[in-house]
């Protein structure tokens, strides 16, 4: 059974890679599925999310988003194969069914954990659910670094609200003073806190496993205090370099929005922290969105 699936999984990707509306996630697919996943050679990759990790994260989002797709019209399906060792994750659509692919070879990344895991899970929801600005040429798909501001700012806080490991975990972070004092001023509510720590930490993983991958002989650093100060004068609709999108990430774990206000389709300021909300922290960076004043 699980071995039919993984083939209905390989055959179905296959297909959906020669069309125009499946959006690789979160670096861009220069190769085939299959072969990237034979060029790579990550039989033996580890990391330390397991198998039951895995499976456990893909239902808590399934069992939380459902409804909220449901809401929407929409049909969330999400195919999660922990044998395949493609290192990425794609969204799509077919009218109301929106697809989730995930697959064990990023969760195998050696530097991957839950948490982070978690938060690759959310930027996929927030192609579905992330709103303005769509990805270039999409009718559908919220753009990479608006997938990215929203995993942080709405889904992180959303699937780990009620978490009893939020203190327990948040506290065992290796994090700088200055990241724990932007999570405290933004977010008073021990609870909240916690969250953005591990959101926080979450970004700066996410962001080494993406520059890993791009660029594996790159000796930049990746960081949460090293934001990139490069501003485009239009909003960057494509892949944001990791920098950009640990700092894009890093800020949305730093809104204090409300995550009951859904984000707007049109209008940017929804449901997001920005200057014209007359709360700049937390806003996407200018690294990739050239924000309206
Ligand atoms: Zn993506």
């Amino acid at each position: 059974m699980k071995k039919s699936l993984y083939v209905t999984s390989l055959l179905t990707l296959n297909f959906l890679l020669s069309t125009t509306g499946l959006f690789a996630c979160p670096i861009q697919a220069n190769q085939s599925h299959s072969k990237q996943a034979t060029e790579l050679n990550l039989e033996g990759e580890t990391s330390s999310v397991t198998e039951n990790d895995f499976d456990r994260l893909v239902e808590i989002a399934s069992e939380s988003y459902t409804g909220i797709f449901k809401r929407q019209g929409l049909k969330l399906k999400i195919d999660a194969s922990w044998k395949d060792n493609t290192q990425n994750a794609y969204s799509d659509q077919s009218g109301q069914n929106r697809y989730i692919y995930l697959f064990g070879g990023y969760a195998r990344h050696p530097l991957m954990d839950k948490d982070t895991y978690l938060s690759v899970i959310c930027h996929e929801l927030g192609h579905h659910l992330g709103g303005f600005p769509r990805e270039e040429g999409s009718t559908w798909a919220s753009a990479e670094g608006e997938a990215d501001y929203f995993s942080t700012l709405k889904c992180m806080k959303y699937l780990l609200k009620d978490d009893p490991e939020n203190e327990r975990i948040a506290l065992s972070l290796d994090l700088p003073e200055e990241v724990k004092n932007l999570c405290r001023n933004q977010h008073p509510m021990s609870n909240d806190y916690y969250i953005c720590l591990r959101s926080s930490k979450a970004a700066e993983t996410y962001g080494k496993i993406n520059a890993s991958l791009a660029t594996p002989d790159s000796t930049v650093e990746i960081s949460l205090l090293t934001p990139v100060t490069k501003r485009v004068h239009s909003t960057n609709l494509t892949y944001p370099m990791p920098q950009c999108r640990v700092d894009t990430k890093f800020q949305g774990a730093l809104c204090n929005a409300s995550i009951d206000i859904p984000m707007g389709y049109q209008d940017e300021n929804k449901g997001a922290c920005s200057l014209k909300n007359g709360n700049p922290i937390g806003a996407r960076p200018e690294c990739w969105f050239a924000q309206k004043y």
